[in-house]
């Protein structure tokens, strides 16, 4: 069977790695969009703070950005799991998790990250549903209601602070979590409530419906939603294994570096949204994958001159 050299494979088939396709599509390349269809916010049910998309279905955006795609006859989208990537541009190969390799002359790695949420009894059972991490995404429907933060660091001080605006029913779980004494006075003069007592479980309805937070010692605290600070983990192996220069973030973990176009420090190798930064909503990823695209492009079309010119010159 004939090799197939792509221009460009992506990694990950989310809102950052389709906006990249869409731009590469349009320019005529041939794009292999490899995913492994575990986008990261799944578990919600209604999408916040996008544009033209607000209160829509997260599923349902990247339903609509497939089908768009097949307009592009460049374009493919396929399921599957990249494990490994070797070579350097304009010859890198992919190992997939069913021991298919293929060939691609760039990469672009949008593979997004995984959420590491505190081992609380009951709170994976409501991610998405009563448990958020993202006030833009998520807080304006918690608005004047019983919002509690359940804290894993002093970072999130600044989320019960930002939740505040919503809502003068706030109270901070500080669950082991040390509060400097000025984090904590900011909170109290907001009247946002600091609770210090260990936190056992989260409890739901008979329906599976939040209902609150039992402490250890009993006595359970009735909230509409919870807000918290899992520890990010980004999906990047393959960028790992070709070596791109990672940084610690501030909200925690190792993240790629990449410029302001997504290249990483590995020539041929892109990185866009949430693999990059976890801050990342669906718009910013959009957005730096749809700039990630364009770059791409660009950096195939100077190889492309580079040929021509050898090519005329011999
Ligand atoms: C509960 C929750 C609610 C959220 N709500 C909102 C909201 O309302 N508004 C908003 O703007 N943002 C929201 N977000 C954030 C949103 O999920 C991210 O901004 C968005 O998913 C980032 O897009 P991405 O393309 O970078 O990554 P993803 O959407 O996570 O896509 C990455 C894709 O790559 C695939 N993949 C991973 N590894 C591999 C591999 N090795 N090989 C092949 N494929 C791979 C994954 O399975 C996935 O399909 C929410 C997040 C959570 C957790």
């Amino acid at each position: 069977m004939q090799q197939t050299t792509w221009d460009v494979i992506i990694i990950g088939g989310g809102s950052a790695g389709l906006s990249a396709a869409l731009m590469l599509g349009r320019s005529r390349r041939r794009v292999l969009v490899l995913d492994e269809g575990l986008p990261r916010n799944r578990f919600a049910g209604h999408m916040h703070g996008v544009l033209g998309r607000d209160h829509t279905s997260p599923l349902a955006l990247l339903a609509d950005g497939r089908a768009e795609l097949e307009r592009y006859d460049g374009v493919e989208v396929q399921p599957g799991i990249a494990v490994a990537a070797h070579g350097a541009a304009p010859a890198f190969t992919l190992e997939l998790a069913d021991g298919e390799h293929l060939q691609a002359r760039r990469l672009l790695v949008a593979s997004g990250l995984r959420d590491a949420l505190p081992a609380v009894p009951g709170l994976t059972e409501q991610w998405g549903r009563g448990a958020f991490v993202c006030p833009y995404c998520d807080g304006w429907e918690a608005r004047d209601r019983r919002i509690a933060v359940l804290a894993t660091s002093a970072a999130q001080v600044h989320q019960a602070q930002l939740m505040r605006q919503l809502s003068d029913r706030v109270t901070v779980f500080a669950h082991g979590a040390e509060l400097p004494d000025e984090a904590r006075a900011g909170l109290l003069a907001r009247g946002i409530g600091v609770e210090d007592r260990p936190v056992a479980a989260v409890v739901a309805d008979e329906r599976g419906a939040l209902r609150g937070i039992r402490l250890d010692d009993g006595t359970e605290i009735a909230s509409d939603a919870i807000f918290v600070g899992p520890a990010p983990e980004p999906n990047d192996p393959v960028l790992r294994e070709l070596g791109a220069e990672r940084t610690a973030h501030p909200m925690g973990g190792e993240f790629v570096v990449v410029d302001a176009m997504g290249r990483t420090s590995v020539p041929g190798v892109w990185a866009a949204g949430n693999v990059t930064d976890p801050r990342s909503s669906v718009p910013f990823a959009m957005a730096a994958g749809s700039m990630a695209g364009a770059a791409i492009n660009a950096d195939l079309v100077e190889e492309e001159v580079r040929a021509a010119l050898a090519a005329s010159a011999a």
